[in-house]
């Protein structure tokens, strides 16, 4: 029995961390230099997921970030627009990059739900004077699951409208699927479904499938010899990359069953949190590893919420002003969200209980936003 003040910590699944069976897999990874393409393992990790997402070609990227970006890069030109959703993290945290590296508008719809729709999509390209002269979407982003909106899984329905739209007008789509494995097991789609009505699409490895580091980036050939440039240039190119590629390849071929389990248990967290009122959880909507908490109705901000939660062994994540993000990933059990659940009633009874304790709070935060 752990201790039952025990620290839990929900902030993200990076936070898993390799098994012993990785470390041994890392210990005996068969290397060379990339740079040369002389990296066993590193080739392999490649070759077995373009096989395993049905797509032409690989590249092991240092992070998701990284992925996304050279994307961006290979798909547009400086002033070119970029169609996507506000939520998404190209947008939301990705956006000074994009604009940096990529010097590209976005032009983002700002859905209730993350999913863009080809309405939107339509909308986006109609609300501006389009002409030779001015500047012209040629991508479309979209993100699975949908991290800003409790991992939402983007519906394939929708997707596939997207492709034909895309196809109609020549505009490729790329998918930032950082959390897709999620969606697919949730799902039963199989991940070559979803990759098959995207151009690009990119995976971590560093998050729920519990490896220490790492992306795959998949679109055709010509598209992965070309961002392949781009990585280099923005000093991703790695040399012994088999070492990480080894731990990459273990996650993919291992642990993406384990991900219905992360599933699974927020969902069993969101049901135990929506018997909490002031907290607006409904566990219908969390659909894979990531529950959202309201605390706008306790009259607090997230890091009020957040700060008064690690008093209690707590660590949650402050998404954005009234909103905290929960993530569970493989060190998380059933034991640890009947607990979380226990101590964060107690950290909504001490904002009930004390109004002074949140007015001081709040002139202590006053400079957060
Ligand atoms: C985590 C994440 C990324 C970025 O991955 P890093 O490896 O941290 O750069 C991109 N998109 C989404 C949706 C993510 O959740």
């Amino acid at each position: 029995m752990r201790d039952t003040n025990h620290l839990i910590d929900l902030r993200s699944d990076t936070l898993t961390q390799a098994c012993h069976k990785m470390r041994e897999a890392i210990f005996s990874a068969n290397i060379g230099d990339d740079g040369y393409e002389e990296d066993e393992t590193t080739l392999e990790l490649e070759s077995y997921c373009a096989d395993f997402f049905e797509k032409e070609a690989a590249l092991f990227v240092t992070s998701g970030t990284m992925s996304n970006q050279i994307a961006i890069r290979y798909y547009t030109n400086p002033g070119d627009e970029i169609i996507l959703d506000s939520s998404y993290h190209i947008n939301y945290y990705e956006a000074g990059p994009t604009i940096d590296l990529g010097k590209v508008y976005l032009n983002t719809s700002n859905s209730k739900d993350g999913i863009l729709t080809v309405s939107a999509i339509e909308e986006a390209i109609s609300n501006k004077h389009r002409s030779e002269l001015y500047n012209f979407p040629t991508l479309i982003c979209v993100e699975n699951t949908i991290n800003a909106h409790g991992g939402k899984i983007f519906p394939i329905e929708e997707l596939t409208k997207i492709y034909n739209f895309s196809r109609k007008h020549s505009i490729p789509i790329h998918m930032d699927g950082a959390r897709l494995l999620n969606a697919t097991v949730a799902t039963g789609i199989s991940p070559k479904k979803y990759a098959a009505y995207v151009d690009s699409l990119t995976v971590c490895f560093s998050k729920g499938l519990g490896a220490p580091y790492g992306s795959i980036l998949m679109g055709t050939k010509s598209f992965i010899q070309k961002v392949k440039k781009y990585r280099k240039w923005y000093g991703g190119g790695l040399h012994q990359s088999g070492f990480m590629a080894a731990a990459a390849l273990y996650a993919i071929k291992n642990n993406i069953p384990r991900l219905a389990i992360d599933n699974h248990i927020a969902k069993k967290f969101a049901e135990l949190l929506s018997d909490i009122e002031l907290l607006n959880v409904d566990p219908v909507l969390v659909e894979t590893n990531i529950i959202m908490l309201d605390v706008s109705q306790l009259g607090i901000t997230s890091f009020d919420f957040v700060k008064e939660a690690k008093k209690m062994n707590i660590l949650l994540y402050p998404w954005s002003k009234y909103c905290v993000r929960a993530v569970t990933y493989s060190g998380i059990t059933i034991e640890d969200i009947i607990n979380a659940t226990v101590r964060l009633k107690k950290v909504i009874f001490t904002f009930q209980t004390s109004e002074k304790f949140y007015v001081k709070e709040k002139e202590n935060n006053a400079l957060s936003w």
